[in-house]
């Protein structure tokens, strides 16, 4: 409902509703209104009958209300104008009023009080109460765009996954069909053509089996969290030990070290864990520098959140690619200087954002990088007897338990 000071700009005119049972001090408490340079209509009131009648036929601006009548108690008014769902203040001018009692008022739902020998004060108390209410409003407005745009936003991302998904899963057949035949028209007719035709029908090729794997990547990437997330109890030591497993050959292969301090049971799908080591350190190790990859993975608490770091000794990050690089299919590299589509990271941006974390890479040019990524702390983890024995990463040297 609406009431005539909802912009919020000084009142020309004021509508009060003043419970009084005394004439003369709701005469004074008038003047001192004109005085303070308002143009008022006062309606006074003495009863709750009359009250609830006249808050419904004409809201006020301002609820005046003496703390102690005779056959009602002002603060009771509250009461009305919260079943009456009116957004209107509440200011007791009162004779004597104890801070004690005053403070007890206020936290009930009055807005402020004035004593009826400073009347003075009481317009500017009444300023104060319809600027506030006027930023309430714009507040409550602003929160209310928000969620709405945070529920579009929401929206229109499942319509894009959706799309993905759907684009991704039907291309796949005719896709095939293409791989298939130009793969058979270059078994059968490579050297029978003249040179040019080998070459177009290599490039054919290629590119139908580049395609294929695109959208197998973006399928796998719009498939997270459509199936819902399988949450559970996830033991990272044990999902990191079988990312060691499955990157065993890679790791023999260069050399790499990869250290693990014992991490924490996160509630989260585990395959989907799996999945964002298994890219976090693929990553480190196909961007690897110079000298043979080290890689060590910590978890520690940050406030109410596990926070992970997978970090490693290669290329680094450019500053200004930190944010790109989780975005599908950005890479900073072309495929003849490292293999891959640049869907790995984004993929795990969303099973991380999925399951209540965020994740980030500190890096910068040839100083290693840092993936960083938080997760939810859940009550099993208090249990943890890690907990209790003082910070969950002591000395690196000491609690690294695992080496590959
Ligand atoms: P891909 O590995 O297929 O390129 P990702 O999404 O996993 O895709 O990575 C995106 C890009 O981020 C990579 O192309 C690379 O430029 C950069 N990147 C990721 N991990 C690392 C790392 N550990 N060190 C340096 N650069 C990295």
């Amino acid at each position: 409902m609406t009431t005539n000071n909802d912009s919020g700009a000084l009142p020309g005119q004021l509508s009060v509703l003043h419970i009084e049972d005394n004439n003369l001090d709701a005469e004074l408490v008038a003047k001192a209104l004109r005085k303070g340079g308002f143009s008022i209509s006062v309606a006074v009131v003495q009863n709750e009958a009359d009250f609830e009648r006249e808050i419904r036929l004409h809201p006020p601006d301002v609820v005046l209300a003496d703390y102690n009548l005779p056959q009602w108690k002002g603060m009771e008014a509250l009461e009305v104008l919260k079943r009456e769902a009116l957004d209107i203040p509440l200011i007791l001018v009162s004779g004597a009023l104890g801070d004690v009692t005053a403070v007890e008022c206020i936290k009930r739902g009055a807005t402020d009080y004035v004593l009826k020998d400073s009347l003075a004060r009481l317009p500017e108390a009444i300023r104060r109460a319809l600027q506030e209410k006027h930023l309430l409003r714009l507040r409550r407005r602003a929160e209310e765009d928000l969620a709405k745009k945070a529920v579009e936003l929401a929206r229109s991302n499942a319509d894009l996954e959706q799309f993905a998904y759907i684009a991704s899963h039907d291309l796949q057949e005719p896709l095939r069909m293409v791989a298939a035949y130009t793969q058979l028209i270059a078994e059968r007719y490579r050297g029978k053509l003249d040179e040019n035709a080998d070459k177009f029908i290599g490039y054919a090729c290629e590119g139908a089996l580049r395609m294929q794997t695109l959208i197998n990547d973006l399928l796998a990437f719009s498939r997270i969290g459509r199936t819902g997330v399988k949450a559970g109890r996830v033991n990272c030591d044990a999902a990191m030990a079988e990312v060691l497993l499955n990157l065993g050959p890679a790791i023999r292969d260069c050399g790499a070290t990869v250290s693990y301090a014992p991490l924490p049971e996160v509630l989260a799908d585990s395959s989907q864990m799996s999945q964002v080591f298994q890219n976090l350190i693929g990553n480190a190790i196909k961007f690897r520098g110079k000298e043979p990859p080290e890689i060590l993975v910590q978890a520690e608490k940050a406030g109410q959140d596990w926070l992970f770091t997978v970090s490693d000794n290669g290329i680094g990050i450019a500053p200004e690619s930190a944010e790109n690089i989780f975005v599908a299919f950005q890479r900073l590299h072309t495929r003849t200087e490292y293999p891959g589509n640049g869907i790995g990271l984004s993929i795990c941006k969303k099973i991380i954002e999925r399951n209540g974390g965020k994740i980030w890479v500190e890096s910068g040019m040839s100083k290693g990088s840092s993936f960083k990524f938080t997760l939810p702390i859940h009550p099993f983890a208090e249990k943890d007897s890690r907990d209790e024995e003082g910070p969950a990463l002591p000395d690196p040297q000491v609690s690294i338990e695992r080496s590959f």
